[in-house]
């Protein structure tokens, strides 16, 4: 059965897409926990990060160049923005597909909660 996510990329679920291209697509979080946060995708189903391989590990590297050019599109690249990938349960995964959450446009805390 199709994720959550890739029923969103294949417009079954709408969402507010911000960024498209050929490997990843980037929406906004419907439940935003800063005044910009996006969630970036591989259009290829990966559960965790634990199932990343040496085939798949490039759609990673297409992630964060997507990242970087939404912050530049969002004006927010050089003020900054966190870039966070959960995974299981601890790490608070709770959609299994792996997301890259952008959150932007406030001042982060450290540690992280
Ligand atoms: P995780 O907890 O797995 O790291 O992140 C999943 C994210 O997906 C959460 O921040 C949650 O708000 C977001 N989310 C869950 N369902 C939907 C949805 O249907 N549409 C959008 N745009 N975001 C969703």
């Amino acid at each position: 059965m199709a994720t959550l996510f890739t029923r969103i990329i294949n417009r079954e679920i709408p969402a507010n897409i911000v960024y498209e291209n050929e490997k990843v697509l980037a929406f906004q979080d419907i439940h935003p926990q800063a005044p910009h946060h996006v969630l970036i995708i591989p259009k290829t189903e990966i559960a965790t990060l634990n199932d990343l391989d040496a085939s798949t590990a490039p759609l990673v590297g297409e992630m964060f160049l997507a990242a970087k050019e939404i912050a530049r599109t969002l004006g927010v690249d050089q003020d900054g923005y966190r870039v966070v990938m959960n995974c299981n349960r601890d790490g608070g995964q709770t959609v299994f597909h792996i997301h890259l959450h952008l959150l932007a446009g406030r001042s982060m805390h450290w540690p992280p909660g």
